[in-house]
């Protein structure tokens, strides 16, 4: 059915038309995908679909407000997208009515799944669904700007100390925020609904406890330096028991310099604290599992988290966390629990609900043994949600590599599955639109967004102010005046 043509340095199977490419998810593992596939197939034409009007999935919604050097990816994905062989369908979820798999998938040969990790874990203990009882996920959302959270509300001005679970870099992200001065946060692009929360918030004690010890943290150093500097924020942990896990695990430390670093910092602040004074505070907790969170008299809102307290059990890098049977409580009037997103499956598609990501060899979509033609997954879908912007794109890259590969070796995609011959990507879809209402955002309606978020923040000298409702996002494309 193929015809050979030279692309990109190698001879390769085309029929005499663009391979079409569908990717889902705008976030840096469908850019980075995206990127990669435009430099190694010429003769491709790539849509991508995205759920929101606007683009950069948690490079927008995820990262810290006061990491704006992080964010300048975003000038990388502005560039792949001047591509006249790349389109941007924001606005547009695939998956559920509106634009269901099946009807997607006829129009393309391969479809590249990167719609990331849109749920969150739970802790799955009674009181979590109390009021002031939030997923990291949620919070971080409602303080970026993430539509569907922007309502969360938390209530931050009737206590003064607030519980984060987990010890990884989201949760430094969140504690650091809750104990920033304002005025430092009011130069980054939080939200200003937020900034007016954080502007009245009491909370001035962070507690970020993890159920195993030290060794076993997983926010790495820059972050935990970072919140050392925290101007009048005083350091506390349980100091002998820090100096007994780097003494017991001085062989380990010494094979794993990351780990060695983090332990290096804490170990200097507790030698020498960088703040002996001030009135707020954080806390490194260990050996805690939440058991329960506890309601205040109204029976409604969280007042205090209870724990088991843990011992270890096995070498540092593989120890399981054993419960002794004594427990621990901690009052606190916010409780963010921050212990992984969670992808969740889209019809259509292999999804192993145990490992929550899309099973795949070299980002090809696999179901059991077999490879999935023309199916490939890319980011935290692709291989669990860790991992920072580099590491996904790693694993796009990889992704994008394999497609280029099956191209190459004129592996069957999509079409040759279903046996339809012309594809024609999302100008097949236009009928379907139409009747479906859908109206597509192209990447030029997201930068008259984006340049609306500009002029907004100009105004109050931050770099942006963002959208917090899709209604606002959309209203800029409905005033006639607006134009790049
Ligand atoms: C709170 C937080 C802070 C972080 N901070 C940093 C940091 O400082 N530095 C760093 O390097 N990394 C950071 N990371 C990690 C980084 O954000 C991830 O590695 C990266 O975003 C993962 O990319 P992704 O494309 O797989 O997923 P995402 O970025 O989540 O992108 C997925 C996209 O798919 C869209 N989507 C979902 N479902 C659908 C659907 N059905 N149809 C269409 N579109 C859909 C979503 O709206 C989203 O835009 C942070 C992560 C979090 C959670």
């Amino acid at each position: 059915m193929f015809a050979r043509s030279l692309v990109h340095g190698f001879s390769t199977a085309v029929s005499g038309r663009p391979l079409q490419v569908a990717i889902i998810g705008s976030g840096p593992a469908g850019f980075f995908t995206a990127h990669r596939v435009l430099k190694d197939i010429a003769d491709v034409k790539i849509d991508m679909y995205e759920s929101l009007p606007v683009p950069h999935g948690l490079v927008r919604f995820g990262v810290a407000p006061d990491h704006p050097e992080v964010k300048n990816v975003m000038n990388k994905f502005d560039e792949v997208a001047t591509d006249d062989r790349f389109t941007f369908l924001g606005n547009v979820h695939v998956g559920g009515s509106e634009l269901p798999l099946a009807e997607l998938k006829p129009h393309y040969d391969a479809i590249v799944f990167s719609y990331g990790a849109s749920e969150d874990r739970r802790l799955n203990i009674p009181g979590e669904d109390l009021k002031n009882v939030f997923s990291a996920r949620a919070f971080v959302g409602w303080y970026n700007g993430l539509p569907l959270h922007r309502d969360l509300q938390p209530d931050l001005d009737n206590t003064d100390t607030a519980v984060v679970i987990g010890q990884g870099n989201v949760a430094l992200d969140i504690a650091r925020l809750l104990l920033s001065p304002i005025d430092q946060l009011r130069k980054t692009d939080l939200t200003a609904y937020a900034l007016e929360a954080l502007s009245k918030s009491r909370i001035k004690h962070v507690h970020v406890v993890g159920r195993r010890g030290p060794l076993q943290a997983a926010f790495t150093a820059k972050e935990l330096r970072e919140q050392m500097k925290l101007p009048g924020v005083q350091f506390h942990t349980d100091i002998p028991l820090l100096q007994n896990e780097l003494t017991a695990g001085a062989s380990y430390l010494s094979k794993t310099r990351p780990l060695k670093r983090l332990m290096s910092i804490l170990e200097k602040e507790i030698a020498s604290p960088a703040h002996q004074t001030g009135d707020k505070s954080w806390n490194l907790d260990f050996l805690r599992s939440p058991t329960k969170i506890l309601p205040d008299s109204s029976n409604t809102t969280v007042q205090a988290i209870e724990y088991e307290i843990n011992r270890l059990e096995g070498p540092p890098n593989a120890c399981k966390a054993i419960g002794t049977g004594e427990f621990t409580r901690q009052d606190c009037g916010l409780v963010l629990r921050s212990i992984g997103y969670k992808s969740i499956a889209l019809e259509g598609v292999p999804f192993d609900e145990a490992l929550g990501r899309v099973p795949n060899q070299y980002g090809k979509v696999m179901d059991k043994d077999n490879e999935v033609p023309g199916m490939y997954t890319a980011g935290w879908l692709k291989r669990g949600p860790t991992g920072v912007i580099a590491t996904t794109m790693t694993d796009a890259y990889e992704t994008a590599d394999t497609i280029a590969a099956d191209f190459k070796e004129g592996k069957p995609f999509l079409g040759d599955v279903d046996g339809i011959g012309y594809k024609s990507g999302s100008q097949g879809l236009a009928e379907h639109f139409r009747q479906q209402s859908v109206k597509p955002i192209s990447y030029i309606d997201w930068k008259l967004i984006e340049k609306m978020e500009f002029e907004a923040g100009l105004k109050t000298g931050k770099p942006r102010e963002k959208f917090g409702r899709i209604e606002e996002m959309l209203a800029v494309l409905n005033t006639k005046n607006n134009s790049l």
